[in-house]
Order: C-alpha cells, then structure tokens, then sequence
C-alpha cells in the first residue's frame, strides 16, 4: 500500500520535470521542481507545515489556537490547510494588492483575512510588522513569521534540498531560485553546497527588487518595479543570512512573461509568474554554462492563482506588458 496521512503527510516529494522546450533551447537540462503540486498548490506548503510544527514542538501552539501571519497569498494558503486538518484557527493580513484569487481562497479554506494598504517595510504599518502585533496582543495565538523563523528555510534544507539531490542523482551543476522569504532559496542552497561546493548556487531577482545589487555590490538598490507576486525583498531576512550566492540573475516582467507563455504552449504546463523569473533565469544560467549542464529552478506555484493578471489581456495591456 502506498498512502499519504492526510494533508500534512502529502507536502513535499515533488516531481523533478524536465522542461522540454527550454532543454532543446540551451543544450542543458533544464529542471523544474513541480511545487505546485503540493496538496496546497504551492512551494509555500513545506514551510507552513515547518512552522506550525516548530511551533507545537516548543509549545507556543496549544489546541485551539491561532495561527497569524502576513502573506502575499501562499503561506496563507498553506497555513490555512493546515490549520484547518489540525484543528487550529487562522488570521491572514495580506496587501491589498495581491490577487483576488488568492484572497478568494483564503476565504473558502476559512482564515480571517485582513486587506490592508501596501505600504514599505520600513512603515509600522507594514503587513508583515503589523501581524506581528496582532498576534502578540492575541490569546493562544503564534505568528508565523516566515520572514525570519528559521523553521521555514530549514523545512527546504531537510526536504527539498535532498530530494533535488536524490532526483538528479547528485548531477546538478547549477541551482537557481528567486526569493520571497529566501527559504527555498536559502535552503536548498545550504544542502547542495554541502553535497558539492562546485554546484552553482545563483538567485533570480525580478526589478524592483533589491537583492540583485546586493549580491552584485554588497548594497541594497531598487530600481524598477514588478507584477510578478510573492517575490522580491528590499531587505536580507533571517532566512536569507549566511545563503551562499555565487551570482545573481536579474529579469525583466516582459521576458518572465515571455517564458510563461512558453511554458503554457510548448510545455503545457500553467505556471504563475515567480516561475517565470525561475525558468528565464535558468535559461539565462544555462546560457552562461554553456550546453550539457544540469539546472534546476522551482516551479513555484499554478497559474490558476493568476487568471484575473497574467493571463488576462485587458489587465496585461492596463500594464503596458501584452506579449507578442
Ligand atoms: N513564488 C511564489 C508565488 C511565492 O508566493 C513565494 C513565497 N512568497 C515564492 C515564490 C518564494 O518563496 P520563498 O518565500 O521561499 O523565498
């Protein structure tokens, strides 16, 4: 018998696919993990279930409680889901500019979700500081904290890190991702630097974003902006300290775009449009490797979770970015 234990005992083991289109483009193997095919449609499930984990096993989770974070939309999801088959409440206070369907999910799976204005991380009314203080004045309630809890990188170091590992028989040549929270890519990085310091650890970073300078200069500069969601940071966060960094990948919306189409009609496969930076950042590696190289990237997440945006002309077109 082959039987996952419910919700919790599905996230992770992912598939390792090989993105057709794109290998007979470059010469190279071009990987992609499939985290959308976690049972809460996202690479943000494994770090959810981390961080309520970690929370139970200190104690600061007891029955009943609640669990509060400020998300883009997956690890809200995720947390969802898992409050939900382990009995706990969920508080979801989320920018107003992400996408309605990801809100509208929250929703059905059952947390509180609170819009609020999205305003810079420096502002006390961040999104992020403000569940922080939400929580803090709750009875029996945690915050996830993704940004800078430890469980949720460690979560991709004992788990996605080594199944990338095992899938490619230890054949990886180059590792690329781009971050939110930095987890995924902080993680798997730390686990394939230890397997073979020679795999080529490199972050994809859309504009607007502040780690491509940082990991180019050592300064945090922004310049330009992004559609793509759940990506980018204008700080180094816990998860993203100590992250070994051989290079950086900066991409552009209109060739993310570009290659989420790509995906859709020559790989049928709909992705969102963090896969997007992922895949033309992988492209972009493997251009510089040169052919016979194995890359891996991280399919984040569905495009399902984007139709009203990236997949909708009227909205493409309101930001000046309809493919050909
Ligand atoms: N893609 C999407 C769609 C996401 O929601 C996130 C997480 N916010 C990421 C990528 C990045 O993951 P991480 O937080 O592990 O850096």
């Amino acid at each position: 018998m082959d039987i996952k234990n419910g919700f919790v005992g599905t996230v992770g083991n992912t598939p390792l696919i090989r993105l057709n289109s794109f290998c007979e483009e470059t010469g190279c193997e071009i990987l992609g993990k499939a985290e959308f095919l976690n049972p809460g449609g996202s690479v943000k499930d494994r770090a959810a279930l981390y961080i309520i984990q970690d929370a139970e096993e200190k104690g600061l989770l007891k029955p009943g409680g609640t669990v509060v974070e400020g998300t883009a939309g997956n690890t809200g999801i995720g947390l969802a889901h898992i409050c939900n088959a382990k009995g706990y409440k969920c508080l979801i206070i989320i920018p107003d500019t992400q996408s309605q369907e990801k809100m509208d999910a929250l929703r059905v799976l059952g947390a509180e979700v609170r819009p609020v204005p999205a305003v810079p991380y420096k502002d006390p009314n961040n999104y992020v500081k403000l569940s922080g203080r939400v929580a803090s004045e709750m009875e029996n309630a945690i915050w996830a904290n993704q940004f800078d809890n430890l469980a949720n990188r460690r979560a991709h170091y004992e788990t996605t890190g080594p199944e990338i590992w095992t899938q490619t028989d230890g054949t990886i040549d180059g590792w690329v991702a781009a971050t939110g929270t930095g987890g995924t890519y902080a993680g798997v990085s730390l686990f394939l630097k230890e397997k073979n310091p020679d795999i080529k650890c490199v972050v994809a970073d859309p504009m607007g974003s502040g780690l491509y300078s940082y990991i180019k200069t050592g300064e945090i500069k922004m310049e330009g902006n992004s559609i793509t969601e759940g990506i980018g940071n204008s700080r180094i966060t816990a998860n993203m300290e100590g992250a070994p960094a051989d290079d950086a990948i900066q991409i552009h919306d209109q060739e993310a775009l570009r290659v989420v189409y790509q995906l859709l009609r020559k790989d049928g496969l709909f992705m969102g449009g963090s896969t997007g930076i992922n895949v033309a950042a992988a492209v972009a590696l493997a251009k510089q490797m040169g052919p016979g190289h194995t890359i891996v990237t991280i399919l984040c997440d569905s495009g399902s979770r984007y139709q009203s945006r990236i997949f909708n002309r009227e909205w493409l077109q309101s930001k000046g970015l309809l493919p050909e």
